[in-house]
């Protein structure tokens, strides 16, 4: 018996959706044309697992691992926002800032993720993306909308007006989400409508992220079945009357979830600019530690990099420069201190009173670059299984095993978790967000869906694309199904394992 390979691959990259709404809206029959990709509501011509985002669950981080099949650790894009402290991307030590709104100071890197591709360069070079895999097997591919395109036979993006109309229409009115995802569905059917036929076709929507957090994770519901499943009908005509439904292996996917916050200056933790309001920056102050708080400062001691609910803190030893191994005593546990008593008794800047759930630091001189985090208590760091143990309070999901598949040079010397129960985060004012470890930000969809085969080869195909995930997940410590697996499983199934 030969195995069953599909013609082609359609990657549906649903940027935000929460897993429990996706099938509450399957199980309600409200969206017919998803439903039909993995055979209704009772997934007779589909598979899913039960995915977890990276650490932390942020677009760029979980875009990265998406495009690689690899861990943030391996890939060096560890946040929308990040401290290369190598210079591995532009040969200086420096601070990208890739997300919208998440910072004022570097507006410039925002722009240049579609402009100089940077985002897409800053990928570690060694690891080959999904588009390159694909190439060297002779499949082309296209890629539409993603900020990752590295590889690809045609990475079409967005306009400098597509972009900036995403932002900064009125999204109240709910038009600018829709209207971007409208725009990349076009340009998708006018691609193919020209005559291409890529063998893989990545669709990225980033509609629904926006809108939820702008309306919050309630929203969700509403923009999948009123605006993207209808949108996404439009989209299948169109494919099947070029007659490609047969044979293409459909896979619908997020990056991370959303949680619900409060919107507003008291719970969005940020360093603001001297000499007002210096937010965050007043523990700096207090330890006479140079933070990075202002446009284009070089010689600065300490990084911030805000991904929502994590937030990394990058610190350069005294006198050294920032490939030198801070010191555990000296460097890193003044930090810590200071933060932990910011959040337990709003010493240094009362805005961090209760803002804070946990506080990791790991021991760089002692394990190296990609050693443990712990966690940082007044007594002492504690391993941090035996810490969560004693801390029931705390909700995460998988998080050893997605830590050590953060922890690397690009990853923080101290990671700083904000306290959702209270509604608090790193960014600026949203109703809901993402970043942290918590399963409301943390699970993902992950649904592989032949539509149109017969039920023996979608039997086949999916116990194909199960067995390379769950061997890998078993390798690689018993870890959780993640988003480095959804390439992975697609590589599985189109046989260029
Ligand atoms: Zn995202």
């Amino acid at each position: 018996m030969t195995t069953y390979r599909p013609q082609r691959t359609l990657l549906l990259n649903i940027d935000g959706l929460r897993p429990d709404v996706f099938e509450r809206a399957l199980q309600d029959g409200k969206i017919p044309n998803l439903a039909r990709l993995v055979g209704g509501r009772d997934w007779q011509h589909g598979l899913r697992f039960d995915m977890v985002s990276t650490a932390p669950s942020i677009t760029f981080c979980c875009q990265a691992s998406i495009v690689t099949a690899a861990h943030p650790r391996e890939h060096g894009i560890t946040g929308n926002q990040f401290f290369d402290r190598f210079g591995k991307v532009s040969g200086e030590p420096r601070h990208y800032v890739y997300d919208i709104g998440g910072h004022r100071m570097a507006f410039g890197d925002t722009l240049n993720v579609f402009l100089n591709d940077l985002a897409s360069k800053s990928i570690n070079p060694e690891l080959p993306t999904l588009y390159e895999v694909a190439a060297q097997h002779g499949a082309t591919s296209t890629v539409i909308y993603h900020m990752y395109g590295r590889g690809a036979t045609h990475w079409i993006k967005p306009g400098i007006d597509d972009w900036r109309n995403f932002f900064t229409l009125n999204e109240a009115l709910g038009i600018s989400s829709k209207k971007y995802d409208q725009t990349m569905t076009a340009e998708a059917i006018q691609h193919l409508r020209g005559g291409h036929r890529p063998d893989i076709l990545m669709l990225y929507y980033w509609g629904l992220d926006h809108t939820s957090h702008i309306h919050g994770p309630k929203s969700q519901y509403p923009y999948l079945t009123e605006t993207l499943d209808p949108m996404l009908g439009e989209f299948l005509a169109a494919y099947e009357s070029l007659g490609l439904m047969e044979d293409t292996l459909f896979v619908i996917f997020s990056d991370h979830g959303q949680i619900e916050v409060y919107e507003d200056t008291r719970h969005c933790l940020q360093l603001r600019f001297p000499p007002l309001d210096l937010g965050i920056g007043y523990v700096f102050k207090a330890l006479k530690r140079d933070v990075l708080d202002m446009p284009g400062e070089t010689r600065v001691d300490c990084v911030m990099s805000m991904n929502g609910g994590l937030a990394h803190l990058y610190v350069r030893p005294k006198r050294r420069n920032w490939q030198t191994p801070p010191h555990l005593q000296r460097d890193i546990l003044p930090l810590a201190t200071a933060f932990w008593e910011a959040t337990t008794t709003g010493r240094y800047y009362n805005g961090l009173f209760n803002a804070l759930d946990l506080i990791l630091v790991r021991n760089t001189e002692q394990d190296g670059w990609y050693g443990p985090y712990q966690a940082y208590t007044p007594q002492g760091l504690i391993p941090l299984q035996q810490y969560l143990d004693m801390r029931p309070d705390l909700q995460a999901t998988d998080p050893i095993h997605r830590l050590e598949a953060l922890s690397s040079p690009n990853s923080g010397d101290i990671l700083l978790l904000s306290n959702y129960a209270e509604g608090y985060y790193f960014s600026y004012p949203y109703k809901g967000v993402h970043g942290g470890m918590h399963p409301e930000d943390s699970r993902a969809l992950l649904a592989y869906g032949l539509p149109c085969a017969e039920g023996e080869h979608v039997a086949q195909l999916n116990s194909t694309i199960a067995a390379a995930i769950e061997k890998r997940c078993q390798r690689e410590g018993g870890r959780q199904v993640t988003l480095a697996d959804i390439a992975h499983g697609i590589r599985a199934a189109m046989g260029w394992g």
